[in-house]
């Protein structure tokens, strides 16, 4: 597998074997895996950031059934070079700008592969000391370098989806006093509500379905003209349901909104909150990196005051999927939401440790906290903050450069590192520019040059670019500034 763009000139590697590896066969492919990615993260612009593939064409090459004999590794690495690879989107594109992003690093990978090699299950402090102490002291160390209150204490969740539901399951249990877990939640009592504004990600919706709360009482809260929640309307609403003698119980607030990176601001949503005892929960999935920098740091201005709070490292961290950081203000609480004592899973030091099984859902946990230990460790705190730092600039830049073209509109402010816009030649309504903007969004990803998706903002179609790759400098920029006016051009005034 040594060449990872034409996999024709890749040679095959050693004998073919059937069994599994040995130490030797491993360090032989290990050895050809690992030249493969070092050569992979060098040359990744070289491929499509999107590939051209149709639904089914991957499946249709893998065999309906496991082999029964096992397959010599020449075998199997060469399908991943002919099959798979070609099926690949390759989310760590320079030119990768869709969704946001999902970044890695060396150090990163290397750390999961130590990770992979050590297979422990982190569940109880018995079960890995180093995997339990270093995620207490990574975790601690990420909650400095975002300048998070002292008594946050913080745990790797695998994603922001599951950090939501931990906090809604805490807030749901604190305002039952726990009887939500002994006697279930169906019918009893006035319902609980929850809040979150118009522009909250969908697993917050999603949470609250899970958690037993119902989407019925999630409370959607306006926003103002910048697209952050506005707490006069949530104030109103919250009132408006012990009016009708509901029970307000959770507020979630987004530090960068999926859809324009919107900043709700924290410390009046979390002055109400204290007010009504409700249960305040932070996701900053993407926009907590950005508070490394303290020119940014403004942007969890008033944190102090909320209960739980996450972020991904593995969105603009440079730690690969999955690593999502929670703190809780109140580990008690949590603790006793989600602990679960069998006998088979204590040990003599139970009374001295944490067990993080009792701080999430899963009780089998990943030695997560070493990918993070190696990042932290080899950018330097500085490292990460100049790559953040650089993004950061590059959507400004991005966003003078659509400012700056009559036939382009901005269509929400660019607080962080990501731009909506569309195409709009003037004269036309909403739904004519949504059926051009689709098409030119279509053309300029099969261009395989860059990727880029789109949302609606305030019910308006918009073309998207978030930028946080860690290889993506202004070359890239311009690059996808070139796509965009060649897929403009090439699908001509009518588009
Ligand atoms: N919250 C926000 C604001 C997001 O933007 C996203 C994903 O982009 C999520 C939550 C969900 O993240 P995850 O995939 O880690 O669950």
């Amino acid at each position: 597998m040594s060449d990872p763009i034409n996999p024709a000139a890749s040679a095959p590697v050693g004998p073919a074997s059937g069994s599994a590896l040995d130490a030797e066969g491993f360090r032989r492919y290990g050895h050809d895996v690992i030249d493969w990615v070092a050569d992979y993260l060098r040359d990744v612009s070289r491929y499509p950031v999107l590939p051209p593939v149709a639904p089914g064409d991957i499946r249709r090459r893998l065999p309906a059934v496991a082999p029964e004999h096992g397959e010599p590794m020449e075998a199997i690495l060469r399908d991943y070079q002919e099959i798979i690879l070609p099926g690949v989107t390759h989310w760590n594109h320079p030119r990768f700008f869709a969704y946001f992003p999902a970044n890695n690093s060396g150090p990163s990978i290397l750390g999961e592969i130590l990770s992979a090699a050590l297979g422990v299950n982190g569940m109880v402090w018995q079960s890995c000391p180093a995997a339990t102490e270093l995620e207490e002291v990574v975790m601690d160390w990420l909650r400095q370098l975002l300048d998070l209150p002292a008594p946050f204490r913080g745990v790797i969740q695998d994603t922001a989806s599951t950090a939501t539901l931990c906090a809604l399951l805490c807030a749901r249990e604190r305002a039952t006093g726990f009887d939500g877990n002994r006697a279930g939640c169906f019918g009893r009592g006035a319902p609980l509500r929850v809040y979150a504004s118009t522009e909250a990600h969908s697993s917050v919706e999603k949470g609250v379905r899970i958690a037993g709360f119902g989407s019925e009482n999630l409370v959607s809260v306006s926003t103002d003209a910048s697209l952050a929640m506005d707490p006069g309307d949530l104030e109103a609403r919250i009132q408006g349901d012990l009016a009708q003698g509901r029970r307000p119980c959770c507020v979630i607030a987004t530090v960068g909104t999926t859809s324009s990176t919107a900043l709700d601001p924290l410390g009046p949503i979390a002055e109400i909150a204290a007010r009504h005892g409700l249960w305040m929960h932070v996701d900053a999935a993407l926009a907590g990196s950005a508070a490394l920098l303290p020119e940014k740091r403004h942007i969890l201005a008033g944190v102090e005051r909320v209960d739980s709070f996450s972020f991904n490292p593995h969105k603009w961290l440079f730690t690969n999927f999955d690593c999502s950081a929670f703190f809780c203000r109140h580990p008690e609480t949590l603790i006793r939401t989600f602990a679960i004592n069998p006998e088979y899973l204590k040990t003599a030091v139970d009374e001295q440790v944490t067990n993080y099984r009792d701080w999430g859902i899963a009780l089998g946990r990943r030695f997560r906290a070493l990918k993070l230990w190696f990042v932290l460790r080899q950018f330097g705190a500085e490292g990460l903050r100049a790559r953040v730092r650089e993004h950061l600039a590059l959507a400004q830049e991005f966003r003078a450069w659509v400012e700056s073209r009559p036939e382009f509109e901005l269509l929400a402010p660019v607080p962080l590192n990501t731009v909506c816009f569309r195409y709009n030649p003037g004269g036309l309504g909403d739904e004519e520019l949504e059926r051009r903007n689709t098409r030119l969004l279509a053309a300029i990803n099969a261009s395989g040059r860059i990727f880029m998706t789109h949302t609606k903002l305030r019910g308006r179609y918009c073309l998207r670019v978030s930028i946080g790759q860690t290889q993506t400098h202004r070359a890239d920029i311009q690059e996808a500034q070139e796509t965009i006016l060649t897929a403009l051009a090439s699908l001509g005034p009518g588009l």
